[in-house]
């Protein structure tokens, strides 16, 4: 990953709130990153930025906004991860409720594990993450060897 880095943001909605507080003690670090939001996220993630930026001394960051979680939102955050377009996942998903869009969220969570990229769940993760002194610096996550698994002989 280079040092303009792509940050995927997403917040369940009693995590919301959480999310448009951290973007904007966050907002002149992501500005200088692309952020891909999944929809409803995304808006209110602008909306916070634009209200950070109407000074007109700053450029809104390069957004892009997915569909919405539930309707394809993660799974699109999880091919994007799969195709090495997302650097970093800021994923405020909620303990408390379960989601319709279950089985999206847990694949968006493994897919970030078998990638290893860097995935904050929390706000004090996101805190660490970045705050981190890689995110000013070119970074090459570590990937488990799998190619035994890929090449593995299956016989019928
Ligand atoms: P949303 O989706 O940003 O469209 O609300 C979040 C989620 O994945 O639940």
């Amino acid at each position: 990953m280079s040092v303009k880095k792509n940050i995927a943001l997403v917040a369940h909605d009693n995590c919301k709130k959480d999310m448009v507080e951290w973007v904007g003690w966050n907002w002149s670090v992501l500005l200088k990153h692309h952020l891909i939001c999944t929809g409803t996220t995304g808006r209110l993630v602008e909306e916070a930025l634009v209200r950070k930026t109407e000074d007109g001394h700053h450029p809104m960051p390069v957004m892009t906004l997915l569909k919405s979680g539930p309707f394809g939102g993660d799974q699109q955050l999880g091919a994007m991860i799969a195709d090495g377009k997302i650097d970093i996942l800021i994923f405020f998903w909620d303990p408390m409720q379960p989601q319709p869009h279950d089985v999206d969220v847990k694949a968006l969570l493994r897919i970030s594990v078998l990638y290893n990229i860097p995935a904050a769940c929390n706000r004090s993760s996101a805190d660490f993450v970045i705050s981190s002194p890689l995110m000013d610096e070119e970074y090459i996550p570590a990937r488990r060897d799998y190619s035994q698994y890929l090449q593995r002989n299956l016989e019928f």
